[in-house]
């Protein structure tokens, strides 16, 4: 513990909170100064993580030789070496350390587009300094501060928890144990194991319920998850389910060239053919049909990937997200604040005396309220208002946690948006907060949660007209809020002219259901005087309130919300709304953003009309065997508690579909988890959901789904082009090496050739493959299924018709040159062109996977023009350079060879058009 280290007597959780305060020089109710906090940022250091061990520079390099390729090309060099062979070896060592400096490269690279990333998901905290509570990076925390906590925040550091009320957290990121723990300030023994530690929250550890504050003991390295770290080292992997099925490829790949490759160096013995010759060729095959840099290159278009998806604010936390969102066939979305703007008004408030229309935009507190005959009331006069109608607006802006802040004239507000539209109609008609607070001083809450769907609060009555009915010895009042169905339960009579009249539950039902059914969210509210004395609790308020009214509020869906749903729906992607809202309400946005067309039906997905609207309760009333079936069928899902959330993904996963699904709140983490992509929301989420969810919307926003879906399948289009444009040259490679073996012919390329097609290719060719935009229609196609391969019939025909184009046409050259009079140098050259030719053309045709070279534009790639330009060059000076001649065994060429070469490519360009064309 610091300021000095801890030891086993002052451990903090064997300490009184008095102690801690002592021992870390702070204060329980007022935290650190300013000054404070400076010193001891410059003397500990930062709230963060060292980097994990084991990445250094040195290490990631040395990984680079890890891989069987390396071993037999070091092996090659050697053994050549010791032949005398001294320029081939040379050539060899030389791609070695050529290939690990690209590797190196290429992840450092992604490492650190990912690193990026995870630098932008870094959490905040609240704190108390100076007595002033303030939100700060959590980087910014040092031992002594004084953090708060409510359910779904991170724990930011090591905390000697105080003042804590019904606090629970889930520490499986340190104990494995996923089930949250109780926490009480108590003082423990300092034997007592971390795991039981009931005073303390640990870094990393999510607040599941209830509230607390906490002071901070250790930070950074210093923390019980920093001590995790150092022992693990845990460094993220880049790996995927695809990038490991790809290694595995390769590798069983390698065993059975290097095998086939043993088998050639045999026959060539055994047939006599000279042992130092057949060594090289078979060297040659191993080298040219092993496909050594798929793995990376995957994992680097992976990343460039993940790049392009932060920069339209949808974060991914695991990579594999990348591949799977490509797949989604299902994206479940909340309602408030995703579909919606989540900027609440109020714009009607109904009473069982009438209703009246509130003028007035956003969160400015103007505006006016007029009645049914449209005279305006007097909003300055709360006497002057219908008892309904005052005891609904107090109640909206009293039993409220959100607040109202006003900068250069532009108004906000602090905490849920449908608090602070309540806050501002109260506000509107005289309510302010600070008037609220004078007459109705709160003394206890029960808090708002989904599942509860209402806020109730006790108030001492300052007001100086007495409430309605209020027994004489009535000094205070309950107040609640929430949705309609569960206030009503709370009632047993309503307010109007003044006196309680008996509850009429069906014309209260009557008027809610026509606000929603304009799209307003309806919330209820409702009073009733009490005694200091009565009890105040969930148990003890159903049955006992009266009804003042409904106050129904405006949320305009967002501005790209349909637009990105009718792409959705384009894209063979169904939109499923998940919302606790009302069904009308949740009805009426889904036929706004096109979820539902005009008459309420659900458009036409496939060959099937879906059904319609579900609320919690049929959900809850279907048989377990028929839920599937019903919820497929369903568009809108209405009054949906989180949990049930888990058994809708649950369900539409039993139906084989890949499940996107949004969520926020704390109990949103299940079904996060157990979704294909959970999506958390950036601004509005819990930390909670944002650490079970494998991609953050940044901005909160259905688009953005949207948007990753449409990322995610280019970045699959892009890793398929890139395999089909690599494998044709391994293949070809090692094909033309095994014919000259079989028939005892010269090798028409040489293995220091065939290293540097394959180096100076994947770099300036293949991997700018990564880099291709997006093809026009990527979202009119229907989603891929994941159960598919990678390579369809068609692509693995399209990568035979290649290698063997490529195997046939240069050695149908070399052996055309070798009979015109060409050496075997200017033979071996034009074959070691025309390979090279044969895959620029190819790259351009592998641009598209369907259409034609042409028809998107030969430029439209830049990355692609600058690389190949880059390969003519190498091209040229491995043909015309007399040294590069000498190192790679060349010799310079004539220009009938060149239109030769040009010929050939451009008609294995054609039969490949042609293929495409016909496939089409
Ligand atoms: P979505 O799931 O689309 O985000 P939601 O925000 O409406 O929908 P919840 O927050 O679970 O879902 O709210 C459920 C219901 O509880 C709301 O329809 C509303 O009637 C009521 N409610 C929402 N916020 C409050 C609040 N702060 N106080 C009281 N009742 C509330």
């Amino acid at each position: 513990m610091s300021p000095s280290s801890p030891t086993q007597s002052n451990a903090p959780h064997g300490l009184a909170t008095h102690e801690v305060v002592l021992l870390l020089e702070t204060d329980q109710h007022r935290g650190l100064t300013d000054k404070q906090v400076a010193e001891r940022l410059a003397r500990f250091g930062h709230n963060i993580l060292p980097p994990p061990r084991g990445v250094g520079m040195l290490r990631r390099i040395l990984r680079q030789f890890h891989h069987p390729l390396i071993y037999v090309l070091l092996a090659a060099g050697a053994i050549t070496a010791a032949l005398a062979e001294y320029i081939d070896s040379s050539v060899i060592f030389g791609v070695v350390v050529v290939n690990a400096l690209v590797g190196f490269i290429q992840e450092s690279k992604a490492e650190a587009a990912l690193e990026g990333l995870r630098s932008m998901a870094r959490t905040r905290a609240r704190v108390v300094r100076d007595g002033r509570e303030r939100t700060v990076a959590s980087e910014n925390l040092v031992p002594g501060d004084l953090v708060l906590l409510e359910a779904g925040d991170k724990v930011p550091a090591d905390l000697r928890l105080i003042r804590l009320t019904e606090f629970r957290v889930n520490e499986s990121a340190l104990t494995g144990e996923s089930v949250p723990v109780a926490k009480d300030g108590a003082v423990l023994p300092t034997t007592v194991p971390v795991a039981d530690r009931h005073n303390m929250a640990y870094s990393g550890t999510l607040v599941t319920s209830g509230s607390g504050a906490g002071i901070v003991v250790a930070t950074g390295a210093e923390t019980e998850l920093g001590e995790i770290h150092r022992l693990v080292g845990a460094a993220e992997t880049l790996d995927t389910p695809l990038t490991q099925q790809l290694a595995r490829f390769s590798r069983i790949l390698t065993v059975g060239i290097l095998g086939l490759a043993a088998v050639t160096f045999a026959v060539g013995l055994l047939r006599g053919q000279d042992a130092a010759g057949t060594f090289t060729a078979a060297i040659a095959l191993a080298v040219g049909a092993i496909p050594e840099g798929l793995p990376a290159a995957v994992t680097i278009t992976l990343a460039i990937g993940v790049g392009r998806m932060a920069r339209r604010r949808a974060v991914v936390r695991r990579l594999p997200a990348v591949e799977t969102l490509g797949s989604t066939t299902v994206i479940c979305s909340d309602k408030t604040g995703t579909l919606t703007e989540n900027q609440m008004t109020v714009r009607t408030v109904w009473t069982p005396d009438g209703g009246v229309e509130v003028t007035g935009s956003g969160y400015r507190p103007e505006g006016t309220l007029l009645g049914d005959d449209g005279t305006p009331i007097d909003t300055t006069d709360p006497t002057g208002l219908g008892a309904a109608l005052r005891w609904s607006l107090l109640a909206g802006a009293a039993c409220n946690d959100a607040s109202l802040s006003e900068r250069d004239g532009h108004w906000d507000i602090v905490g849920d948006p449908t608090e602070g539209a309540m806050l501002v109609v109260g506000a509107k008609a005289g309510f302010t907060p600070d008037r609220v607070a004078e007459l109705l001083p709160r003394q206890a809450t029960i808090p708002f949660s989904s599942e509860r769907q209402y806020m109730a609060t006790l108030h001492r009555d300052a007001m100086t007209t007495p409430a309605p009915q209020a027994p004489s010895s009535a000094d205070h009042v309950v107040l609640a809020k929430g949705a309609v169905e569960r206030v009503l339960d709370l009632c047993a009579g309503q307010l109007s002219d003044g006196t309680v009249s008996p509850l009429d539950r069906a014309e209260v039902l009557r008027a809610a259901d026509d606000l929603a059914g304009k799209g307003l969210r309806v919330l209820a509210t409702a009073m009733r005087p009490v005694t200091a004395r009565d009890e105040f609790g969930d148990d003890s308020l159903p049955g006992t309130m009266v009804l003042t009214g409904l106050q129904a509020m405006l949320d305009p869906p967002r501005a790209a919300a349909a637009a990105a749903v009718a792409a959705c729906h384009t894209a063979g992607i169904s939109v499923r709304m998940i919302t606790g809202d009302h069904a009308a309400t949740a009805t009426a946005i889904a036929g706004k953003v096109g979820l539902l067309d005009a008459a309420g039906e659900p458009p036409v997905l496939g060959r099937r009309r879906a059904g319609r609207v579900l609320t919690g309760t049929d959900l809850a009333e279907l048989p377990a065997e028929e839920l599937p079936d019903a919820v497929e069928r369903a568009t809108v899902f209405a009054r949906v508690s989180p949990e049930l959330k888990l058994r809708l993904v649950e369900a539409l996963q039993s139906r084989g579909h890949v499940v996107a699904m949004t969520g926020d709140g704390v109990n949103d983490a299940p079904a996060l988890r157990q979704a294909a992509i959970g999506v958390a929301m950036g601004r509005s989420g819990t930390e909670v959901a944002k650490d079970a969810a494998d991609m953050v919307l940044t901005d909160d926003d259905f688009a953005t789904i949207e948007a990753a879906v449409e990322e995610g399948r280019g970045v699959f289009d892009n890793l398929t082009k890139f395999i089909t444009w690599t494998l044709p040259t391994n293949i070809g490679e090692g094909l033309v090496i095994l014919a000259a073996i079989v028939f005892g012919a010269a090798l028409p390329i040489l293995p220091t050739q065939i290293l540097w097609i394959n180096m100076t290719t994947a770099v300036a060719l293949g991997l700018m493959l990564a880099f291709e935009p997006k093809e026009a229609g990527i979202m009119a196609r229907p989603p891929r299924d994941p159960g598919q391969p990678l390579l369809t019939r068609a692509l693995v025909m399209r990568i035979l018709l290649v290698s063997s184009l490529l195997v046939g046409g240069s050695w149908w050259l070399f052996e055309w040159e070798l009979a015109h009079g060409a050496n075997l140098a200017e033979a071996r050259t034009a074959a070691l062109n025309l390979f090279v030719m044969v895959e620029a053309f190819y790259l351009f045709s592998c641009r598209s996977l369907t259409r034609s070279a042409w028809r998107i534009g030969l430029f439209s790639n830049r990355w692609i023009t600058v690389g190949a330009t880059a390969q003519a060059i190498g091209q040229l000076a491995i043909t015309y350079l007399p040294a590069m001649n000498t190192v790679f065994g060349t010799a310079p060429i004539g220009g009938g060879v060149w239109l030769r070469i040009l010929a050939i490519s451009g008609v294995a360009a054609l039969v490949v058009a042609i293929d495409k064309r016909l496939r089409r």
